[in-house]
């Protein structure tokens, strides 16, 4: 077969431990053979970000927003013990939300679904995607330790100096208040991200929030998506056949898991935080949860949502065998070079994207699969595999359907 071909570059960002190794092989075995793989590389692994004082983070941002789509590997965010570790020069900020913040993206993410694992809810037939909007809210707040009796009140001061003051509480006793805030562009930004990919996917949108109970804060989000829907999006909606369905939240809560999925949940940040990590577990595995961010540009950047799965590494690291599931970096990638074939109108890419994707979903159908997935599957006869036996089972089923 020859070696498809690719017109852009990837923006190929390399991370650090276990999904570093998991990276190499990915590429040796499962990409390289069949592409001639066109890639602009950014080596994000922690010596790099700390070599370069993290501006290597900052060109591989700028580098999407070039080029369009981009593909990362997990990487270390440095805590105390990271620093010691590797001796940095500072306590460099988490790479994805660096990124973030340059691309002004929201986070989708969606389980991988295996008919022989079975999700927790069982009416789940499809996958359930969770857009979490990332900032603001209770992430952003100020808040106080209110010690006794005494009266707080929310003063905004405009630019030209004039003060309006609302009444909190008075406190008769200790206790405690917090103040929080959103901006308009913010909302916005994440109400068009979520349409565009439900677009992109042709899957339902859900939003929900507390507009009853909060008629001002929550109400704007609301009115926010419900604007923009019906300005930008209906006539879209309707030719794409799919709807858009604003609930309350504990309504929400009820539809989804009464549902059979294959729908998108927009959530405010702190839902989405509570509601992904609900529904990750719901499915099964968190190696097997893809992750992607999309600006309101149109650009994607996409991921596993684990991280660097440093236990099995420092296993590696020792010689031990490890058995760790390339699943959802192997997808990071899949989606990657799916959307660069659409944008680059290389059906080849994409049908090799749809191949490999079905080629390790029958891998694990089969019964051959890494440890953690073991327990979860159904099936009788199941064979426990490393992790490079993992990916290289995955091409032989490549092969047979290339
Ligand atoms: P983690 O890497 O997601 O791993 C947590 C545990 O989940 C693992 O120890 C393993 O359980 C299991 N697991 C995760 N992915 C797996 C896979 N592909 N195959 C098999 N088992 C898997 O989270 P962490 O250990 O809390 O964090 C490690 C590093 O990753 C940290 O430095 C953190 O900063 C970074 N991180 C990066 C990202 C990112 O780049 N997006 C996200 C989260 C965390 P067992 O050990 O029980 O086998
Ligand atoms: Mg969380």
């Amino acid at each position: 077969m020859e070696k498809i071909k690719m017109n852009v570059p990837l923006v190929e960002m390399d991370g650090d431990e276990m999904t570093r190794i998991i990276w190499k092989m990915i590429k040796d075995q499962l990409l390289e053979p069949y592409i001639e793989l066109k890639t602009e590389y950014y080596d994000l692994g922690l010596e790099k970000r700390d070599e370069t004082d993290d501006q290597i983070t900052i060109d591989a941002a700028n580098a999407i927003k070039k080029y369009g789509v981009g593909v990362k590997c997990a990487t270390i965010t440095p805590n105390a013990a990271r620093v010691k570790e590797y001796n940095l020069k500072k306590m460099w900020k988490s790479p994805n939300g660096t990124i973030r913040a340059i691309l002004d993206g929201t986070v989708f993410r969606t389980p991988i679904i295996i008919d022989s694992i079975k999700p927790f809810v069982k009416t789940w037939t499809k996958p359930i995607t969770v857009a979490r909007h990332a900032y603001g809210d209770v992430y952003k707040n100020a808040e106080y330790r209110v010690e006794g009796p005494g009266k707080v009140d929310l003063v905004y001061t405009s630019a030209s100096g004039e003060v309006t003051t609302i009444p909190v509480h008075e406190f008769k006793g200790p206790g405690v208040v917090m103040g929080m805030h959103n901006l308009d562009d913010s909302i916005e930004s994440f109400a068009r991200a979520c349409f565009n990919y439900a677009l992109d996917m042709k899957q339902d949108l859900w939003f929900a929030s507390k507009d009853t109970i909060s008629k001002i804060y929550d109400h704007r989000f609301k009115d926010i998506f419900n604007d923009i829907y019906e300005n930008e999006y209906k006539d879209k909606f309707e030719a794409a056949g799919i709807e858009y369905f604003y609930t309350l939240i504990d309504d929400a809560v009820a539809r989804v898991v009464k549902s059979e999925g294959g729908f998108i949940w927009a959530c405010k940040n702190y839902d989405g935080d509570v509601m992904s990590d609900l529904v990750a577990t719901a499915f099964g595995s968190l190696a097997m949860m893809t992750s992607v961010l999309v600006s309101p540009e149109g650009f994607y950047e996409y991921e596993a949502a684990h991280g660097t799965v440093q236990r099995h590494y420092y296993q590696h690291l020792k010689g031990q065998q490890t058995s760790t599931n390339s699943m959802a970096t192997l997808f990071a990638w899949t989606g990657a070079l799916r959307k660069r074939g659409e944008i680059d109108g290389i059906d080849a890419l994409v049908s090799f994207a749809d191949k490999l994707e079905a080629a390790s979903i029958r891998t694990i159908e089969e019964g051959v699969m890494t440890k953690e997935l073991a327990v979860l599957s159904q099936l009788e006869n199941k064979t426990i595999v490393n992790t490079e036996e993992f990916l290289l089972e995955i091409k032989k089923r490549l092969e047979e359907v290339l």
